[in-house]
């Protein structure tokens, strides 16, 4: 299913939970923002809008990286005699090489890996735990288990260490319900959605 919709549904259930705790106004605006965010998240396996934003541009680190080894290989060829020229251009054309590798995947991943090591450092529970869902996102097949019961599990917990943080009547529920009603719009029984997802990961390939 589409990006906005996922978002539309995560900001209802959002606006539902705070409906049925009687919340005011501006704590409802909250949970309606945590449900977009939770409506999202589930996507962000997919090489998307959402995973961009939330890592460097790899089309930037792939010109900065190519950049470099223009420069390095240049430096090298007028600047440098005998060994160090030829180790130069050899690094130049490493660069070169390497800069496609750069994948946007790839940048999630390191990304995902920066939150972590901000978390550890920061000693916040909730924003290692976050930050090893954007990695693991970046390594697993689209719809897999970002869209399974294991993933929501996951994200439940990083949603009771959120809770534990920010304390706020519903945010538990609005992250929870939020990034289940993702999984549940991109299911089989929504028209639209042929390949449907693999809920029961990895015990049963079976998509529903
Ligand atoms: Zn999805």
């Amino acid at each position: 299913m589409d990006g906005k919709l996922h978002a539309v549904i995560g900001a209802g259930t959002g606006v539902a939970v705070a409906q049925s705790i009687g919340m005011e106004p501006v704590e409802t605006a909250v949970l309606m923002g945590a449900g977009i965010i939770a409506g999202l998240v589930p996507d962000l396996d997919t090489a998307g809008k959402l995973a961009n934003k939330i890592s460097l541009s790899h089309k930037m680190i792939q010109g900065f990286v190519r950049t470099t080894g223009i420069l390095a290989g240049a430096y090298a060829w007028f600047g440098l005699s005998g060994y160090a020229m030829y180790i130069g251009l050899a690094l130049g054309i490493f660069l070169l090489l390497i800069a496609p590798k750069f994948s946007q995947k790839l940048m999630l991943l390191i990304s995902g890996v920066a939150v972590i090591a901000a978390g550890l450092a920061m000693s916040e529970i909730w924003v290692w735990l976050s930050g090893s869902y954007v990695a693991g996102a970046a390594l697993v097949a689209h719809r897999s288990y970002t869209h399974s019961i294991i993933g929501l599990i996951f994200f439940a917990i990083i949603a009771f260490y959120v809770n534990e943080r920010f304390a706020m009547e519903g945010l538990f529920w609005t992250l929870v319900l939020g990034y289940a009603s993702h999984l549940l719009a991109d299911m089989r029984f929504i028209p639209g959605n042929k390949r449907g997802i693999k809920l029961f990961l990895p015990f049963s390939q079976k998509g529903v």
